[in-house]
């Protein structure tokens, strides 16, 4: 399998933004817009918007996603979410580990390893996201950093549960700063990710598995992105706030 067999992901992530009426708004403009895309449109919303957001992209080819789930299936867990609920209200995707997450509210590999767990427990799909710090990167140690990091987050996955996990590389440096890693830099990264697959599952699951690049990706540079053999998609952030930056994205993804 190549990348042409892969099926490319576009993925908004809209962090702390829109209230369920603004959402409603925004993915009234976006579903007309991305009705022809020949690539898998999702859209990762706050808790709160969840609803409305299934309501707006019924019977669309949107997928609705969380950014965020609990590891335990419910219990005193004040203010957090389980995956068990984002199932039952009809919820397909969560990110899990996002760099905002791990930077500020104390999220480790081994918390972010529970949350996939329990979300593929749930039956949900996983964005799981893996990248480096800057300094990490001056070190010269991003693919040992990011191979732990992914060795770490899929303990315990089987093969068969691979396929319900979508790797996002996003070099923290590079998300929200404007600061892109180069479309070398991101191929490069997405194929190591993709050996440390290949070495934990074998050749073919690791071929078959869509590999994200995410940090500052706009419809200005998400071409050249999209191009590289291992970059299958893209997890947008501030783009995707933006209805047709967020299309001219899944335009590129469908080519
Ligand atoms: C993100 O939030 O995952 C992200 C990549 O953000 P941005 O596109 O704004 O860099």
């Amino acid at each position: 399998m190549n990348k042409q067999k892969r099926r490319a992901i576009i993925a908004g992530n809209w962090k702390m933004n829109k209230t369920p009426a603004e959402a409603k708004e925004l993915l009234n403009a976006v579903t007309p817009l991305v009705k022809d895309a020949d690539c898998e449109v999702i859209a990762c919303v706050p808790f709160v918007d969840l609803s409305v957001a299934l309501e707006a992209t019924a019977g669309t080819n949107v997928k609705i996603g969380a950014e965020n789930c609990h590891w335990a299936e419910s219990g005193a867990f004040t203010g957090e979410i389980s995956a068990k609920m984002l199932k039952a209200m009809g919820i397909e995707y969560v990110i899990i580990g996002h760099s905002e997450r791990r930077q500020y509210f104390g999220e480790t590999d081994v918390t972010v390893n529970k949350r996939v767990r329990a979300a593929l427990d749930a039956g949900l799909t996983v964005i799981l996201c893996v990248g480096e710090l800057k300094e990490e990167r001056e070190q010269g140690i991003t693919a040992e950093l990011v191979a732990l990091q992914t060795k770490v987050a899929l303990g315990g996955v089987s093969a068969e549960e691979l396929k319900r996990i979508v790797i996002a590389y996003e070099p923290v440096w590079a998300i929200g700063t404007g600061l892109t890693a180069t479309a070398d830099q991101a191929d490069e990264v997405c194929g190591i990710i993709r050996n440390v697959l290949a070495d934990l599952y074998g050749a073919e699951a690791a071929e078959a598995t869509t590999i994200q690049y995410g940090g500052s990706m706009n419809d200005g540079n998400a071409d050249e992105l999209l191009s590289k053999e291992h970059v299958d998609g893209g997890l947008i952030g501030g783009a995707s706030l933006v209805a047709e930056k967020f299309a001219a994205i899944v335009k590129a993804a469908s080519k």
